[in-house]
């Protein structure tokens, strides 16, 4: 089965895009995009699993790499993962593909030991559900594989209140990644949406608010994750919440924003 198209038993992985069938329709009255770890779940990767993927990546890029490129990789994340694949791909030209998709294959083993762990955030089911029932498409879009995202929600639950899901597009090209707002014009053009029907994406990082403009979106900052309110507030965001579970559904459907709702401080 190649890993490119792999069908699940409720739409297709393909290049990394997992749509359900019958997507929302004609009465969909807004769209919310949403990042996935830190704004709906936290993966949990432990030590080990920070380490094997450590070990793992040095091992593969030693040919063009030097020596503890990757220290810092539990510190800055994917961020040193992205300029990993880049150099190899400035170094070696086309002989890198290899090389840089078995390092995403690494990194979506490391996503499956972080997954047993996954938490889904305090009130995001009932979101989920409240978001459903006022009419309001939810897609998932993030920089994660798209096949454990898909395996997470299914896990607990949550799949059905999710029309769209985009991971990590294959192969594997981090210019298309977040802050890119390619992931989520991919997950956009998957959702029916009247005309003029307001659309948003949701998230925990500034790349998430960056790439959520650049794609023309409202964007609300998701202060769950390593950065604050303000932190998201410079960063461009529309409005900001201290988790996914106080977003409006009513602001949302309407496509307007009364308040910057975070408790910090208040
Ligand atoms: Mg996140």
């Amino acid at each position: 089965m190649s890993r490119h198209a792999v069908d699940s038993h409720r739409g297709t992985i393909h290049t990394g895009v997992v749509v359900t069938p019958a997507p929302f329709d004609r009465f969909t009255r807004a769209v919310l995009l949403t990042d996935f770890d830190n704004t709906l779940v936290r993966l949990h990767p432990n030590d080990r699993a920070w380490e094997e993927l450590r070990l793992r990546l040095e091992d593969l890029y030693r040919p063009v790499l030097a020596e503890g490129f990757f220290s810092r990789l539990r510190v800055d994340g994917y961020d040193v993962w992205y300029r990993a694949h880049n150099l190899a791909a400035d170094r070696l030209g086309s002989d890198a593909r290899g090389l840089n998709d078995q390092a995403e294959a690494a990194v979506t083993d490391f996503e499956r030991a972080a997954a047993r762990h996954a938490q889904v955030l305090p009130g995001v089911r009932e979101r989920l559900l409240h978001l459903e029932g006022a009419g309001v498409a939810v897609g998932v879009v993030s920089s994660n594989a798209t096949a454990i995202i898909d395996e997470i929600l299914r896990r607990q639950g949550l799949r059905d209140l999710v029309s769209v899901v985009v991971g990590r597009v294959l192969p594997f090209d981090p210019a298309q990644a977040k802050p890119s707002p390619f992931t989520l014009r991919t997950a956009l053009s998957a959702i029916v949406r009247p005309p003029g029907r307001p659309a948003w994406y949701a998230g925990d990082h500034p790349d998430d608010i960056r790439a959520g403009t650049a794609a023309g979106l409202l964007t609300i900052g998701v202060a769950s994750g390593r950065h604050s309110a303000p932190d998201l507030t410079v960063a461009g965001a529309t409005m900001t919440v201290d988790a996914f579970a106080a977003i409006a559904q009513g602001d949302i459907a309407a496509g307007r924003v009364v308040a910057t709702a975070h408790s910090g401080g208040a």
